[in-house]
């Protein structure tokens, strides 16, 4: 019987991300571990190499699996990927003597209700609704069935507290610790003038809660719904329900001052 540990090794192509992936599995190996390139379903731990979108779209190319990632960083300073290439040696050690802890990332849920059928989707830092024409959007925005305005701008991301650096910091919301599990409503350059009410700031929402966004009819042809970066076209959207259920991946931590050196490092 094989008892050998697999890792999965997940790089993006660019040289440094191949050089480091070569020393991670070499080193890996003669440890005695089975590193695997080929995408292992029954792997104990998903090694990322590069940048946070890097780390992204292997969340999504495997699923949002159960395997805790950990990345390691050759892109920017990065939110998902805490090792730094010249701390291979330290990452391996500390993981053999399990100083590390497992954190759960809570993910977004989208469920787009069309004409003809109804969608799921997740997210990991963000969902955002926005016209495909550079057009003002009005969309009705209700949270558990409340109406709360009538939304006219450039569009609404929808950000859960990992993804709160990303797209929703730059759009002028909130930073939130990964671990709260809330989701925050963020408008994009959002219209208020004596026409149009729209709130300009962001509202944050416990993860259990639904919000809803409703397109006004003449929109339901021309939204565009862009996940973590990837844009999706629907026909005759109704409503598209938001949430933060059970859904998550997990992700080790072996610093736990990495955030807070992270935020000031990227951001001031
Ligand atoms: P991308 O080039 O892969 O990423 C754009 C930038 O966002 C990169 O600098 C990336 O960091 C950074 N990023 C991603 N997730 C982050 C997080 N959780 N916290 C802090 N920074 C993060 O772009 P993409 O493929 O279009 O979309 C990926 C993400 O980009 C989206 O989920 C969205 O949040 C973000 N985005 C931001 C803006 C904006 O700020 N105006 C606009 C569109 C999309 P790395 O360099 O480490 O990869």
């Amino acid at each position: 019987m094989n008892h050998l540990r697999k890792i999965n090794l997940i790089s993006n192509r660019n040289l440094k991300s191949r050089k480091t992936s070569l020393e991670i599995i070499d080193k890996f190996r003669q440890r005695g571990f089975l590193v695997s390139e080929k995408y292992d379903p029954s792997a104990e731990l998903n090694i990322c190499v590069g940048g946070d979108g890097a780390f992204l779209r292997a969340v999504h190319k495997y699923k949002f699996p159960s395997i805790p990632f950990i990345g390691v960083n050759t892109g920017h300073l990065g939110f998902f990927q805490e090792i730094k290439p010249e701390n291979i040696d330290s990452f391996i050690m500390q993981y053999i003597r399990k100083e590390f802890t497992k954190e759960e990332v809570y993910l977004v849920n989208a469920k787009i209700v069309t004409k003809k059928k109804s969608y799921h989707i997740t997210g990991v830092n963000e969902v955002v609704i926005k016209t495909m024409r550079s057009k003002v959007v009005h969309l009705d925005l209700s949270i558990d069935g409340n109406h709360l305005e009538k939304f006219s701008g450039d569009g609404i991301i929808i950000s859960t507290p990992v993804g709160s650096t990303a797209y929703n910091f730059s759009a002028g919301g909130s930073i939130l610790y990964p671990s709260l599990r809330t989701l925050q409503i963020t408008p994009i350059a959002p219209i208020s003038s004596s026409v149009y009410r729209s709130l300009a700031n962001s509202t944050i929402v416990p993860g259990n809660l639904v919000i809803t966004i409703k397109p006004e009819p003449r929109y339901k042809n021309s939204l565009l719904v862009v996940n973590d970066g990837f844009e999706l076209k629907y026909d005759d959207i109704k409503f598209i329900n938001f949430n933060m259920n059970n859904k998550k991946i997990y992700k080790l931590n072996f610093d736990k001052d990495n955030y807070w050196n992270n935020l000031k490092s990227k951001f001031l």
